[in-house]
């Protein structure tokens, strides 16, 4: 009988996954949350993951569970463990991926490089923050957060009270996490993969570009890295997929600042929108790592096949959903280029899929992956 790997979550990210599972004779079998969405070709349960008894039952099925994003509550999580489920990555590596005020303060405790950082719980702490970081910050809500929403810049300590409140009325109280606003070159991504019994494989740093909060693409490797950054950026993720103890893929988005240093923005424990370049640009890509990893099967090779990736996401495109007329007008324009959709209705600024063009030049790749995606939004 094949294995079974059960991924909580029917978002592109476990889509993604069935077509290594299938080529690896691995059976997927995703709790999605609605019908139709992303990943429904594998869906075989629909519920809500914060309910234990919807998440229990599906998870009894399967030789190991995963997930496609991080925000199943620890609560269900304990009682999947209690219940002698295998989790990976498991509750005590996934908390520092759910709350940014834990996952600074362990960061912190293993001696990684970060930002200043702070813990506040009111106006006056976060203004006080200010005033010692030259009178501006960066304010993140711990949980929950994404695509930049739940990340404001700010100038004064009133600017974060909506947030405060809300905390507030949750009633479960909390503070909010300050940052110091990094005077960053660029950003930068580092992908690593660990099985529950240890093997440990770096895919290449990346540098990924965000525009307004969300990546809009991907250069593999990072250019005018040089083999200082590859060894930094390898020799962090490597501390932190032991030092957390995580399991499956882990993606670390980092910081190149003026001065050449690199501080770790932010973790996550599954596979990430900066690995989706592996699919077309690296001899294991990082939907099957993630799998071999947490069913603890051999690791693939890391290495990339081609001297450059470049991976672009498709952000929205029209309301009318001409996804189909475009792929084909993008195939047809740029057959060199491979096109990724995630059967997602798009809608301004959503993420409905991605390009990734390879080769060994990388303004021509660059160019290949940026006109296809600009077909589908044009
Ligand atoms: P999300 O969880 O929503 O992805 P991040 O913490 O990654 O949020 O922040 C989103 C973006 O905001 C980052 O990619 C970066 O461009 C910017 N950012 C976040 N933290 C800082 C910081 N301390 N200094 C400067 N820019 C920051």
């Amino acid at each position: 009988m094949s294995l079974r790997v059960g991924i909580v979550g029917g978002g592109q990210l476990a889509r993604m996954m069935i077509a290594p599972a299938v080529e690896l004779g691995i059976e997927v079998r995703v709790l999605a949350e609605q019908p139709g969405m992303s990943a429904a070709l594998a869906a075989t349960a629909v519920g809500d993951y914060h309910d234990a008894a919807t998440v229990l039952p599906f998870a009894r099925d399967v030789d190991v569970l995963t997930f496609d994003h991080e925000h199943v509550p620890q609560e269900v999580l304990a009682t999947l463990v209690a219940a002698g489920v295998s989790v990976h990555p498991g509750p005590d590596a996934l908390r520092y991926a759910q709350d940014k005020l834990l996952m600074r303060a362990r960061l912190e405790e293993l001696g990684m490089p970060q930002p200043d950082w702070a813990a506040v719980d009111d106006a006056s702490a976060l203004q006080d923050f200010i005033d010692g970081h030259g009178g501006r910050a960066v304010v993140k809500t711990p949980r929950g957060g994404y695509d930049g929403k739940g990340v404001r810049v700010v100038r004064a300590g009133t600017e974060a009270d909506d947030w405060f409140a809300a905390l507030a009325e949750d009633g479960r109280g909390g503070s909010l996490l300050v940052e110091e606003l990094v005077d960053f070159t660029r950003e930068l991504a580092q992908q690593v993969a660990r099985r529950p019994s240890g093997e440990i494989r770096t895919y290449p740093v990346v540098e990924t570009v965000q525009r307004d909060g969300v990546c809009a693409e991907v250069l593999a490797p990072a250019p005018r890295g040089g083999e200082r950054l590859t060894e930094v950026a390898a020799e962090i993720g490597v501390a932190i997929a032991e030092g957390l103890g995580v399991t499956g893929m882990l993606a670390v988005e980092l910081f190149e600042t003026t001065d050449e240093r690199v501080l770790i923005n932010e973790l996550a424990m599954r596979p990430h929108n900066s690995g989706h370049w592996t699919q077309d640009g690296a001899v294991t890509s990082q939907f099957e790592q993630h799998l071999r990893a947490v069913l603890d099967l051999p690791l693939g090779d890391t290495s990339a096949s081609a001297p450059w990736s470049v991976m672009v996401n498709i952000l929205g495109g029209p309301e009318d959903g001409g996804l189909d007329d475009r792929f084909a007008a993008a195939m047809a324009a740029h057959p060199g280029a491979k096109i990724h959709t995630y059967g997602k209705a798009p809608r301004p600024g959503r993420k409905v899929g991605h390009v990734t063009a390879v080769g060994d030049d990388l303004d021509d790749v660059a160019y290949q992956a940026r006109a296809a995606a600009s077909v589908f939004l044009g």
